[in-house]
């Protein structure tokens, strides 16, 4: 099934996952356990990241992609990225997806990795939408930022890159994580202004530990709102306080997101089944 299809319903606010394989060193059936509890949730769709945190190539992203569809039955979104690879790389990667039946790619450029010089054939995640477009079958989603790329100059530079994506073949939206809705809001506005008119799923990152909170913010520049902190500094030191309250500020933040219309949640799980299962009790009737 191809993901945009999703957003036609406008009765329903989409609600989809975000999953990580396992890092090289451990074997890729360490997540199944994971896998299937989370899946059991029924969410709309699940997305597998790529390369990020260690988890290796493409093969992981494909193989986890590819349970979560074909032995899961939860659509799967592969997420790929182009910054260290030639277009022979992306043949055989989306090769690999056509072979496990993957439909939906997210296309991304990717983060450089420091002391490896990036390939060129793909510099922005709008040129691999392009190329994906052109070689058909697939549906492309695309990032973006409500905060702005941490590279980018501004704002409004920002936005207009972002609509070379849509405009490349991104039919849908996911946008990095944050905790102050009325940033997303104006980001919407300001998107909407710019011709962004692709559906967009908010991000939303439970956060449940100390450690969490300054590797996000220090990974994606998410600003965090006086409320949030103090929420956080509060508890810092009971982990079940702390883990419990940050799931409580997560679907505030969601009840608020679907109150407003909101064409999708994107909860980033973290591989954590009961964050998960939690989050989805608390607002599934709400969707
Ligand atoms: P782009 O859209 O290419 O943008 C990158 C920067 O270039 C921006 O500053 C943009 O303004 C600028 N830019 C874009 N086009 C142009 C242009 N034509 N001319 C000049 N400037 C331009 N990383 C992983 O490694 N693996 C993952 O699985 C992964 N999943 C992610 C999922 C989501 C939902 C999000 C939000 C991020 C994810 N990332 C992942 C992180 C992502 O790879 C980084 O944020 C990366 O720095 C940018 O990727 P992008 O696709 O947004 O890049």
């Amino acid at each position: 099934m191809k993901i945009t299809s999703l957003f036609e319903n406008k009765q329903k606010t989409v609600f989809s996952f975000e999953v990580f394989p396992p890092k090289k060193t451990s074997p890729i059936e360490s997540v199944y356990g994971k896998l299937e509890e989370i899946c059991m949730l029924r969410p709309d769709f699940v997305s597998v990241t790529y390369g990020a945190g260690g988890s290796g190539g493409h093969s992981r992203t494909c193989e986890i992609a590819s349970k979560i569809k074909n032995d899961l039955g939860v659509e799967s979104v592969a997420h790929l990225t182009c910054v260290n690879s030639t277009r022979t790389d992306i043949d055989a990667t989306l090769a690999d997806f056509r072979a496990h039946h993957i439909e939906n790619i997210l296309a991304l450029r990717g983060d450089y990795t420091k002391g490896v010089r990036p390939q060129c054939d793909f510099r922005y995640a709008s040129e691999l939408c392009a190329y994906i477009t052109r070689q058909g079958g697939f549906d492309i989603a695309g990032a973006c930022y409500p905060e702005g790329h941490l590279e980018a100059k501004d704002a409004v530079e920002d936005i207009l890159n972002l609509k070379k994506k849509v405009d490349a073949g991104a039919t849908h939206l996911i946008s990095q994580l944050f905790f102050d809705n009325s940033l997303f809001y104006r980001f919407l506005e300001h998107t909407r202004i710019a011709g962004v008119n692709v559906p967009i799923e908010a991000g939303i990152m439970p956060v449940t530990n100390r450690a969490q909170i300054e590797r996000m913010v220090s990974l994606c520049g998410a600003s965090l709102p006086a409320k949030f902190s103090k929420v956080m500094q509060r508890y810092e030191s009971r982990p079940e306080a702390l883990r419990d309250a940050g799931i409580a500020y997560a679907v505030e933040q969601i009840v608020d997101l679907i109150a407003n219309g909101v064409d999708g949640i994107h909860l980033y799980t973290m591989n954590n089944p009961y964050v998960a299962r939690r989050i989805t009790e608390a607002v599934s009737s709400l969707l």
